[in-house]
């Protein structure tokens, strides 16, 4: 045998080889298209991708597997003479399927040429990349997701604190108001009354959406104690008492629960608590029918349930009502306010206690009842009972700084802490404050933490070298983080705008034992 011919034999076989392997290949369409685009090969990658088989897809041109926009656009041949011209192209886009569905393609087509250097034929390589673009997409959309919601997050922290600094002074002023009442003629003490009721449901208004901010970014800590259950219960409905004599309504409770201690945060489980109670005095018209139980199953677990005879919900809205900003009904919200947070928030602070919550109702006017489930605490393992309402000492009368930029919150809070009996000395500025500081002792100093040639952290860290005196931090912001910041800067207590007033009399109380 000549060299020659076995080279040639060599040759073959190689080629044949690259045949099988190319033919063989599942994941990539790889084909051969004559000068003019015809399929001339076809592999078994191309079958699975585009599910022609070879017999009925060689001969026909490859602008078939081409979308009609791209066809009118004259994509295909425009893609052949580009291939010619640079050797070869990459090229990204929508293909179709035999059965006419879309794809997304990754093509190298490439230009081959004889010897003459005219292009007779090209390869063409393609992948389906659909699930990869799609992955990409659904990455990017969960970024931006989470950007956007972050971005609402913080929209809505920094609204809360902007809605509470005007509230605090005027807040301030209707307490002040009532409790000079005598001086005013009777015919305002209703307006009073009015003022102070709607600043303190905006105040709730506004905690409601920084509540809701601070779930759902996780930073609501909760402080579990064993706690008397059916005591919160009583309490919440005490709060809500004023709401419910308005209305004339008929509280019925059964707290019958047994084992009623639980592990949980006190103060967030009476929240728990009172936005049911809230919810049914609202919903409820004057003169109708509330019903509250406590209960024990077998299992050791306590059961809350309030049903009311009010307006009820209709069936198909029961799965919404726990979704942030979901109101069963727009007229029902039209005609008694709220933002939709109320239950979303309860059901959030339930499933932090590991607890379940459930809603029930036959339809509209046919009344609506709650069900909250949580595990009580075995018998004994709950501390003795302490009374839960903080002591109320006699107001000691205290030396106040007061450290306020807000020109009507100073105003006001100081004309109210003159009025509870104390000596109040204000500061507009961390320069005025410490000043005052250098030149006179003070108890306490109330201090906000914007000041506007500094903070009040400033503040409070002079005046605790000067004297052991104690802080109490005045702010807008109410997250866990603040609460830590203050604490860490030495303030001992940390009070958010607008000021409960009955807490900062307690504060004051404490400070002053
Ligand atoms: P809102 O602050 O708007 O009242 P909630 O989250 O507390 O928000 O309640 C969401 C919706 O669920 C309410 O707008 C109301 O339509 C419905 N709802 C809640 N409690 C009751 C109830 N006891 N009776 C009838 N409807 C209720």
């Amino acid at each position: 045998m000549s060299e020659g011919r076995s080279n040639k034999s060599a040759l073959h076989q190689t080629a044949e080889q690259f045949h099988i392997l190319v033919d063989s290949v599942e994941e990539y369409a790889i084909y051969m298209l004559d000068a003019t685009g015809n399929v001339v090969t076809w592999n078994t990658g191309a079958q699975k991708i585009k599910g022609y088989t070879a017999d009925e897809i060689i001969g026909k041109n490859f602008a078939c597997f081409y979308t009609a926009e791209d066809v009118a656009a004259d994509r295909p041949q425009r893609n052949l003479r580009e291939a010619a011209r640079q050797g070869h192209i990459r090229d990204q886009g929508p293909r179709i399927r035999k059965d006419g569905s879309i794809f997304q393609a990754e093509i190298v087509l490439t230009a081959l040429r004889d010897n003459a250097g005219n292009v007779r034929s090209y390869s063409k390589v393609t992948r389906d990349v659909t699930d990869q673009i799609r992955s990409r997409e659904l990455q990017a959309e969960k970024i931006a997701a989470e950007k956007a919601n972050k971005a609402k997050d913080d929209f809505l922290a920094a609204l809360s604190h902007e809605l509470r600094t005007p509230l605090t002074p005027a807040l301030a002023a209707a307490v002040y108001l009532e409790n000079n009442a005598s001086k005013l003629p009777s015919e305002f003490a209703d307006d009073v009354k009015i003022i102070k009721r709607n600043v303190q449901l905006q105040a709730r208004l506004i905690d409601d959406l920084l509540d809701l901010t601070r779930i759902t970014r996780g930073k609501l800590q909760l402080h579990l104690e064993p706690v008397d259950a059916n005591a919160l219960v009583r309490e919440a409905i005490e709060i809500a008492h004023s709401a419910i004599a308005a209305k004339k309504l008929n509280v019925s409770t059964e707290l019958t629960a047994k084992k009623h201690h639980i592990q949980a945060d006190p103060i967030r489980l009476q929240q728990v608590f009172w936005n049911l109670i809230n919810n049914a005095v609202k919903f409820t018209s004057p003169g109708g029918q509330i019903e509250i139980r406590t209960f024990n199953d077998d299992c050791l677990q306590f059961h809350f349930e309030i049903t009311d005879n009010g307006i009820g919900i209709e069936r198909d809205r029961l799965p919404f009502l726990f979704t942030p900003f979901e109101q069963a009904d727009p007229s029902v919200s039209r005609q008694f306010g709220g933002l939709g947070l109320g239950l979303a928030i309860t059901k959030r602070l339930v499933d932090l206690h590991n607890g379940t919550i459930q809603a029930d109702s036959r339809g509209r006017s046919f009344g609506a009842t709650f069900k909250v489930t949580l595990s009580a605490l075995p018998q004994g393992a709950q501390k003795p009972s302490t009374d839960s309402a903080v002591p109320k000492n006699t107001a000691k009368p205290l030396r106040i700084l007061l450290v306020e930029d807000h020109r009507d919150t100073r105003h006001a809070l100081s004309r109210l802490l003159t009025h509870f009996g104390h000596q109040v000395s204000a500061a507009d500025t961390t320069q005025s404050a410490f000043k005052l500081i250098a030149s006179r002792k003070f108890d306490v100093i109330l201090c906000d933490i914007g000041l506007p040639d500094g903070s009040g952290y400033a503040v409070v860290s002079q005046a605790k070298q000067e004297w052991p005196i104690k802080a109490v931090a005045i702010t807008g912001f109410g997250t866990d983080q603040d609460v830590r910041r203050c604490k860490a800067a030495g303030f001992d207590f940390h009070l958010v705008k607008p000021i409960d007033f009955h807490e900062l009399e307690q504060v004051l109380d404490q400070v002053g034992a």
